[in-house]
């Protein structure tokens, strides 16, 4: 007996999700953080940690995880809220609970390729509507017709989107709830780079829930995403979650981080300011085009046929980036950056440089 005897074809024919070696490497590839926990909090949360009892099991519901995300992100008090291994396993939650053979999940390409990968793995069709190929606008018309047809039981839209980091138009996005006969999640993973948000419009629709991370402000290592809306929804979804996903050592350290949240707020707007600077910088180089972003990263745009050269010169002068030239026929030339440190981002334009300037 052999694997091909046995496990399904469609994951046969998958390719397991690449994470490229990163060793000696300036990281700019994964839209981390490039700070670490603040020198200040560390000893007060060592300490917490010294306390934690790692022979029981953490508490099933973190309740006061919960209570901590609530007063740090302002969720609507009459909303409830679900945890998550990270956003990912959300998004596998939701496919648990609603899969069935025929159902779709409908999202808009190029985006989370989490969003295709985990309907996949559960059986469900996906639905990748294109975006519109000048600036990854929403097409609001083609997105209509395509839910009208297809009837998505899911629709995702990450709002920034990655990998283009676009913010698409909140009307439109109105839109596309109120058209939908299925749920609709608005996954703000990068919340923290953007001033908009569909957190306070919870329960304008019934079949709005919003997804967050806390991966992007700075602490992906831990692993936690979180799901908000109506009860009603989450009491279902929790059922297929297994019992202490979220470990005690997370529920611990997650909570220190954001009680004392206005550490990684001054983070992230350094990281914003950033990113204008380093905007500024790529637009003015010659055969560079960044695309506006509201997110922790930039896409950009080489000459044609030119992204697998660049990206290798960049990587050759010790920076990783992430290369997407044929992950998706609108990213052709494209190659998307996350914004580092000063010091990160001023070695990743020199790299640049050297690249675009050879043969
Ligand atoms: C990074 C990212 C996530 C994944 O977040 P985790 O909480 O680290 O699993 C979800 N959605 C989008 C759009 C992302 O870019």
């Amino acid at each position: 007996m052999t694997p091909a005897d046995l496990i399904r074809e469609d994951i046969l024919s998958l390719r397991a999700y690449h994470v490229p070696d990163s060793a000696g490497l300036i990281k700019l590839d994964a839209m981390e953080n490039p700070y670490p926990w603040p020198e200040a909090l560390r000893e007060d949360w060592l300490a917490v940690l010294r306390e934690a009892e790692l022979n029981r099991y953490p508490d099933p519901q973190g309740h006061d995880l919960q209570a901590a995300l609530r007063e740090a992100m302002g969720v609507p008090l009459d909303m409830a809220l679900l945890l998550g291994n990270g956003s990912d396993e959300l998004i596998q939650m939701l496919a648990l609970a609603l899969a069935k053979p025929g159902r779709k999940v409908l999202s808009l390409d190029p985006g989370f390729v989490m969003y295709r990968m985990i309907a996949l793995f559960a059986g469900m069709d996906y639905v990748g509507v294109p975006l519109r190929a000048s600036d990854f606008a929403l097409d609001l018309d083609a997105t209509l017709t395509a839910i009208a047809r297809e009837q998505p039981v899911l629709t995702y839209i990450a709002y920034p989107n990655n990998p283009t980091g676009n913010l698409f138009d909140a009307a439109a996005v109105e839109r596309i709830i109120q058209a939908s006969p299925g749920l609709v999640i608005v996954d703000e993973a990068y919340a923290p780079f953007t001033d908009q948000s569909f957190l306070p419009r919870l329960g304008d629709w019934p079949n709005l829930l919003v997804m967050r991370t806390v991966s992007k402000m700075g602490l992906a290592g831990l692993r936690l995403g979180y799901l908000a809306g109506p009860r009603e929804w989450l009491t279902e979804i929790d059922k297929v979650r297994l019992p202490y996903n979220i470990n005690a050592l997370t529920q611990a350290s997650a909570s220190f981080a954001l009680r004392h949240h206005t550490a990684w707020d001054e983070q992230t707007a350094t990281i914003r300011a950033e990113r204008a600077k380093l905007f500024d910088a790529l637009a003015a180089s010659d055969g560079i085009t960044p695309y506006p972003s509201e997110a922790n990263f930039i896409l950009v745009r080489t000459e044609p046929g030119r992204a697998g050269a660049v990206f290798q010169g960049i990587k050759d002068r010790g920076v990783l980036i992430k290369q997407l030239h044929g992950a998706h026929p609108l990213l052709a030339d494209c190659l998307r950056i996350t914004v580092g440190t000063p010091q990160e981002n001023a070695a990743l334009l020199t790299a640049l440089e050297a690249a675009l300037s050879m043969d």
